[in-house]
């Protein structure tokens, strides 16, 4: 759902992209068609096409409120011990390339629980040399 959003009131009329202040409407006539265009970027979200609009075509309450929208859906790598999630399967992969080898997936709290429990030994090996 775009943030500039009309109903189907709208006549083309174009008042609002000649009142808009921030030119972020633009229209575009091809093909016997006529579409209105908005630009987000440049959107001041002043309100003056809602106000202007003759045919209180515009839904100006989408561009307050905005939304989040959704880029990219990873599948995820978890930690093997309490499930935690960690980074993406294709991160995992990248840095497996680039170390030459793969790591173990364990979040930061088992990550320190397993170098802990490998230090006695690591001591009990170097206290018999
Ligand atoms: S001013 Fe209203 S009716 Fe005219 S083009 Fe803009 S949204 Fe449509
Ligand atoms: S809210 Fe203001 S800046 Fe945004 S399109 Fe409407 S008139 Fe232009």
């Amino acid at each position: 759902m775009p943030y500039f959003v009309v109903n189907e009131k709208c006549n083309g009329c174009l008042s609002c992209v000649e009142n808009c202040p921030a030119s972020a409407l633009d229209f575009n006539d091809r093909d016997g068609r006529r579409t209105l265009r908005h630009n987000m970027t440049k959107c001041a979200r002043c309100g003056q096409c809602w106000r202007i609009c003759p045919q209180e075509a515009i839904e100006f309450q989408h561009l307050l409120v905005g939304q989040w929208d959704d880029v990219v859906t990873l599948d995820l790598v978890h930690c093997q011990v309490c499930g935690e999630p960690l980074y993406s399967t294709l991160y995992e992969q990248n840095l497996a390339g680039k170390l030459n080898s793969t790591t173990e997936a364990l979040c930061p709290q088992h990550q320190q629980r397993q170098a802990a429990s490998r230090l006695p030994l690591i001591a009990s090996r170097k206290a018999k040399k």
